[in-house]
């Protein structure tokens, strides 16, 4: 087995046994990404000289006989809209492409501290918005187990970098789906947590009131492990709980006997491919015999969350984004115009028109809208009082269970290009995804099978709010008594790539 295809648990044994240090771990992956990288896409920045002397520094630690935190060592990639000092963090948008931090997220501290090593920033939709990593200045990634097929979005960079072994686990932000639908996407894990619970300081805002930072890892006991570390209070973000944080690795037990666990019928209605449905299936038939107590139950305001998402989400990002203006950071237009008419906000329409992408203006066009007066009330409002709703219906179904079992979307990966000239299509390949950051839910999704095709398949375990453990509990026991996690994708150069239909 090759360094760089090891979980961040394995590493930390080896190193701390000393039988390989952070420099080899550091190479491995360095080397993957050379032969993978002009194909996957995944990175936007990579760090390498900087993440080989970090690694050399933590070596000589462990020398020392300081081996700190169980990250320590172990090479981390980072999405591109969360804040590193002096590394660029692009947002994979025109608009910043040359921004350079002052200061580091609250994460990246937290990780800094515990010596983890930096290998890079990864390629996202711009500022986040879409389900496909097709909307990069950057160019699209590409799926790592067939690199005609899109790797979900928008943390598309680093679920593919984690599927590739192109690191050894990555951090991704989830403002409507955009850890779960990757990580389904390539066959990994990713985990939302509940919102609040990891500090949104430096992650660079799309939608605030859904937006959350969160693992995407190998397996369930890395995610266990990065939760440990990312979560907990932050004076600087004025939303984060005020929680003590469990040890999560303490929830990973093989046991779910008695547990109850509700099947929304909602999400199983019209739309889902026929692969998913046998794969979800199979999966809820492995969690009966081990035990759990499965029933349907529903979530009936659930045809509305794709509608109040592009609402309230768009409405927050037209505000969100009013400060890329060309005059503190980021792209500024080379335009004379402003001169010729003598107007600033010419210089402002210039840099905001060559700046964004289509997406990003038309997200901010359509949270205009909906905020506007006359139409407030009628779009903006209501989108919130239903978001209500959509919260009491899980609050209603946690009541009678530990936790909801859905696919993490309708189908698996689609092909590059297949819904990008499609808005609404991509819109709603969010769908089984947007109900758990309207509601501020924890929820997973994790391998549960694959299309006769060879593409993964991811299923999604929600919970009520804190209620992480639960799900790391489910997670964990499906994932000791199942393989799916454990599949890699035929990715050697020297091998022929799969390109065929699927
Ligand atoms: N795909 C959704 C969107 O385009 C969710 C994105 C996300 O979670 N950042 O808004």
């Amino acid at each position: 087995m090759n360094l760089n295809e090891l979980t961040g648990h394995e590493i930390n044994k080896l190193l701390a046994r000393k039988e390989v240090s952070a420099i080899e771990v550091t190479e491995a992956v360095l080397k993957r990404i050379g032969k993978m990288d002009d194909r996957i896409n995944a990175y936007v920045t990579v760090r390498s000289e900087e993440a080989l002397r970090e690694a050399e520094e933590i070596d000589k630690k462990i020398q020392r006989g300081e081996m700190g935190s169980p990250l320590m060592g172990i090479p981390i990639a980072i999405k591109d809209n969360i804040c590193t000092r002096g590394v660029k963090t692009t947002c994979s948008s025109k608009i910043l492409h040359n921004f350079q931090p002052p200061y580091d997220a609250t994460v990246v501290a937290k990780l800094r501290k515990a010596g983890v090593i930096f290998i890079g920033k990864t390629n996202m939709d711009e500022f986040a918005m879409g389900s496909s990593t097709e909307n990069s200045a950057f160019g699209s990634t590409h799926n790592p187990w067939n690199l005609n097929a899109v790797p979900g979005g928008s943390s598309g960079g680093s679920a593919a970098a984690v599927a590739a072994g192109e690191t050894i686990f990555a951090l991704g932000s989830d403002t409507g789906g955009s850890i779960r639908q990757p990580a389904g996407f390539c066959g990994v894990t990713g985990m939302k947590p509940t919102y609040g619970l990891v500090s949104r300081y430096g992650l660079v805002a799309f939608a605030s009131s859904l937006d959350q930072i969160g693992p995407i890892t190998r397996d369930i006991r890395d995610t266990a492990i990065l939760m440990n570390l990312i979560c907990g209070h932050d004076p600087k973000d004025s939303t984060s709980l005020n929680v003590p944080v469990p040890d999560y690795t303490q929830a990973l037990v093989n046991d779910i006997k008695g547990l109850k666990i509700g099947i929304p019928k909602e999400y199983f209605g019209e739309g889902i491919e026929l692969e998913v449905r046998e794969a979800i299936e199979k999966a809820i038939e492995a969690l009966k015999k081990l035990g759990a107590n499965v029933k349907e139950t529903s979530l009936p305001h659930t045809e509305y969350g794709v509608a109040i998402y592009y609402l309230i989400a768009t409405a927050e990002a037209s505000s969100n984004l009013a400060r890329y203006d060309g005059v503190r950071y980021g792209y500024r237009t080379k335009s004379e115009r402003r001169k010729a008419k003598g107007e600033m906000v010419q210089m402002y329409e210039d840099t905001r028109r060559e700046g964004f992408g289509d997406e990003v203006k038309r997200r901010i066009m359509l949270g205009t809208y909906g905020l506007s007066a006359g139409y407030y009330d009628a779009y903006y409002l209501k989108a919130q009082k239903v978001r209500t709703l959509v919260r009491e219906d899980f609050d209603k179904a946690f009541k009678d269970f530990h936790c909801l079992l859905t696919p993490t979307s309708s189908t698996p990966p689609f092909r590059i290009g297949e819904k990008i000239d499609d808005p609404l299509k991509m819109y709603l390949s969010d769908i089984f995804t947007i109900s758990a950051n309207l509601a501020g839910l924890p929820a997973i999704s994790i391998p549960c099978g694959f299309t006769k095709g060879g593409l993964p398949i991811g299923l999604q375990l929600m919970a009520k709010p804190l209620n992480e453990e639960m799900l790391l509990r489910v997670a964990y026991t499906f994932e000791q008594n199942t393989d799916h996690h454990l599949r890699k994708p035929v990715l050697d150069a020297d091998k022929k790539i799969a390109t065929d239909d699927h």
